[in-house]
């Protein structure tokens, strides 16, 4: 490769501050450094977790950055000690890494790592360790991947190596949002035959819960968003029933107890909200509801009962749907390509990195499920 060793001048966005949209920019991409890979990102989804960080969290540290962590690409070029990836490898970058060696990942029950770089905390890497730089300032990795660039640093406990036929501009979901939500029904609730479920937010995040709950083998599965456009979707993906909130009027928690005498078994928060975080556990059945946290917020306490678990429910969250990243993302992908896992479903919009504020928009209305923008050419 003639571009490896040297500094990459490419494309991205930035997002200079909270609440503006990105800007298209030239950045320098720094070669990567021992254990470190450098990836030439060919497809990206946008996941509501960017939106978070842009419009929501409102971290003023974490700018300027680049967004986006649900990416896949090429590798162009590798740093000294990494043996276990060639340039032109199809990978995933991950923002949960998985080392290996420390104690959570030597633990079966959990997919945390203490050495990623979300050891301290879940948003944007320090600057010590980004490789944008851009109009001489440093530019800082948004949850230590940043796919919407076209090339990319990430350390190697943080890529996984996937199957050379896997086409990018799908598989690029598993990078976040399909994973997330179908691991969440399958890994983290363990969502059991017969049984029945509530997905709170039909975004890719809680189609993908559906997807978990249906391949899990739930009886019934019960679907609820605010915005009836999405229960066609949420059929496709195996949803039985449909709950509008505003249809009612009464706690949302109650017309699921009158649905199914005394609530579900298993319920998943998909949206991030507080609110629906508590209806999400108060729509469990006492004596064995699980209630799982998906949706990502960083700024309320929330707030319950306790008598809702001294009755014996079970509260609990999941981050990347409890995949522990290396091992769990190329298994996905195989079960993609055997058609065991449906991804094509999710894609409502195909576009260009340029395009990127557009399909922002899209999500904030409510107007599609996944934008797929392409990066780079193959
Ligand atoms: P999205 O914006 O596409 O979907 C959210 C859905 O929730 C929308 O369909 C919206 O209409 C619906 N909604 C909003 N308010 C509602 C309410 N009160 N009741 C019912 N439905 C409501 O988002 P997404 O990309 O699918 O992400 C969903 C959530 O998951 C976000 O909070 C995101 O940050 C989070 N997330 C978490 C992880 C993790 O590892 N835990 C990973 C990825 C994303
Ligand atoms: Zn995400």
């Amino acid at each position: 490769m003639a571009t490896a060793g040297k500094v990459i001048k490419c494309r991205a966005a930035v997002a200079w501050e909270p609440s503006k949209p990105l800007v298209m920019e030239e950045i320098e991409v720094a070669p990567p450094q021992a254990h470190e890979i450098r990836i030439k990102i060919v497809a990206t989804g946008v996941c509501h977790t960017d939106l978070y960080h842009l419009f929501e969290g409102k971290h003023k540290d974490g700018f300027p950055c680049v967004l986006g962590h649900e990416g896949a690409g090429i590798v162009e070029s590798v740093g000294s000690e990494v043996t276990k990836f060639n340039p032109g490898d199809k990978v995933i970058p991950l923002f949960i890494s998985q080392c290996g060696q420390c104690r959570f990942c030597k633990s079966p029950k959990t997919n945390l790592c203490e050495k990623g770089w979300a050891s301290d905390r879940y948003d944007v890497m320090s600057e010590s360790d980004t490789r944008f730089t851009c109009k001489g300032k440093k530019v800082l990795q948004f949850m230590g991947t940043s796919t919407f660039s076209e090339y990319t640093v990430v350390n190697e406990i943080a890529v996984a190596k996937i199957h050379p036929s896997a086409p990018l501009d799908k598989v690029c979901l598993l990078g976040c949002g399909v994973a997330t939500g179908y691991g969440a029904a399958l890994n983290t609730a363990k969502v059991e035959p017969g049984s029945t479920c509530a997905v709170f937010g039909l975004g890719a995040v809680g189609l993908a819960a559906v997807m978990g709950c249906k391949n899990a083998g739930a009886k019934r599965i019960i679907a609820i968003d605010i915005n009836p456009a999405k229960y066609e979707k949420a059929k496709v993906f195996g949803a039985t029933e449909f709950v509008n909130p505003k249809d009612h009027n009464k706690p949302i928690s109650q017309v699921l107890s009158e649905m199914t005498n005394g609530g579900v078994d298993f319920s998943l928060e998909c949206v991030g909200s507080v609110a629906v975080m508590r209806s999400a556990l108060e729509s469990c059945v006492k004596g064995w509801g699980v209630s799982v946290l998906v949706g990502w917020t960083d700024m309320d306490d929330f707030a319950a009962r306790p008598i809702q678990l001294i009755a014996g429910r079970t509260w609990k969250g999941s981050l990347f749907g409890g995949f522990k990243s290396k091992d769990g993302v190329p298994q996905l992908v195989n079960e993609y390509l055997e058609k065991k896992v449906k991804l094509d479903e999710f894609v409502t919009h195909n576009m260009t990195l340029d395009q990127v504020n557009d399909a922002i928009q899209l999500m904030k209305t409510g107007d599609c499920i996944r934008s797929v923008l392409s990066v780079s050419l193959q």
